[in-house]
C-alpha cells in the first residue's frame, strides 16, 4: 500500500499517518520529522532547511526531493508493504518527482487522501499542539492532553511546542499551503487517485473514514 496524505498544516496528517502505518504495517514517512531530525542534529541538510522552516516557508524542492529519495531507498521501506507519506509532496514539482521515483521502481501510488478541516479549527489545533521531545508523539492541550501536564504518556519525555506553531508562523504556513500545495488537489484528482475525508471529527472517526476511502469507498 502506497499512500499520500494531503492537507493543510494541522489537518491531522501526522496523527492519521500513525494509525494507518499500524493498520497496514507500512512505513510512516514525514518530511517534517526528517527535517526536524536534521535540524536537531545540526547536519548540513538541517542547516540548509533551518531558515525556511522557522519562517513557515517550504524548503526548496531539490533539497526536499533528495531527502525523500534517500528515505524511500532505505531497507525498512524496501522490505515493507509500502508507505504512507505525511507532508510530501507539497508542490506540483514534488508530485512529479515522486511519480518519477516510483516509476523507476515499477511502483505507483495507490491513493491520495485529502484531509479537509476548516481554517479556524486548523489554527486552534496548531497553536495548541505539543510534541514529545523524545518519541515525537503528538498531543493537544485541549483535544488530546497528556495524563500529566507536559509529560508524554508513552515515554515520559517532556512535551514541547514547535517554534513554527506560533500564531504568526501558522498564518504564513496556511497561506503557503493555499498557494503552493493546494494545486496538488487537482493534480491528483486528474490522476484519478484522490479521495477526500472530513477531518473535522474525532481522530478515530477520521481514521475509519480514511481506511474506507482507501479501500475504494469514495472516489473524487
Ligand atoms: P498535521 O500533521 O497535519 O500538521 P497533526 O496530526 O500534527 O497534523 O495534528 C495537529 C494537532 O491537532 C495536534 O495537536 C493533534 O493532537 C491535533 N489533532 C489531530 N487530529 C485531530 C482531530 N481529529 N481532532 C482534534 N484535534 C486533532
Ligand atoms: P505540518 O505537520 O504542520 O504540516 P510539517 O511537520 O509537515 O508541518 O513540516 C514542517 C516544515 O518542514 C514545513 O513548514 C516546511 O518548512 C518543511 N517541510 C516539510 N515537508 C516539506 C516539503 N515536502 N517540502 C518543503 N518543505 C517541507
Ligand atoms: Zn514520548
Amino acid at each position: 500500500m502506497r499512500l499520500v496524505l494531503l492537507g493543510p498544516p494541522g489537518a491531522g496528517k501526522g496523527t492519521q499517518a500513525n494509525q494507518l502505518s499500524q493498520h497496514w504495517q507500512i512505513v510512516h514517512i514525514s518530511t517534517g520529522d526528517l527535517f526536524r531530525y536534521h535540524l536537531a542534529h545540526n547536519t548540513e541538510l538541517g542547516q540548509s532547511a533551518k531558515e525556511y522552516m522557522q519562517s513557515g516557508r517550504l524548503v526548496p524542492d531539490n533539497i526536499t526531493e533528495a531527502m525523500l529519495k534517500d528515505r524511500i531507498a532505505q531497507p525498512d521501506v524496501l522490505e515493507s508493504q509500502g508507505f504512507v507519506l505525511d507532508g510530501f509532496p507539497r508542490t506540483v514539482p514534488q508530485g512529479l518527482a515522486l511519480d518519477a521515483l516510483l516509476a523507476a521502481r515499477h511502483e505507483r501510488l495507490d491513493r491520495v487522501v485529502l484531509i479537509e478541516v476548516p481554517t479556524d479549527a486548523l489554527v486552534q489545533r496548531l497553536v495548541g499542539r505539543r510534541t514529545c521531545s523524545v518519541c515525537k508523539a503528538n498531543y493537544h492541550v485541549q483535544y488530546h492532553p497528556p495524563h500529566v501536564e507536559g509529560i508524554c504518556d508513552l515515554c515520559g519525555g517532556s512535551l514541547i511546542q514547535r517554534d513554527d506553531d506560533q500564531l504568526e508562523t501558522v498564518k504564513v504556513r496556511l497561506a503557503v499551503y493555499h498557494e503552493e500545495t493546494e494545486p496538488l488537489v487537482s493534480f491528483y484528482r486528474q490522476a484519478g487517485l484522490l479521495a477526500t475525508v472530513d477531518g473535522n471529527q474525532d481522530p478515530v472517526s477520521v481514521t475509519a473514514a480514511t481506511i474506507q476511502a482507501v479501500k475504494g469507498g469514495s472516489h473524487d
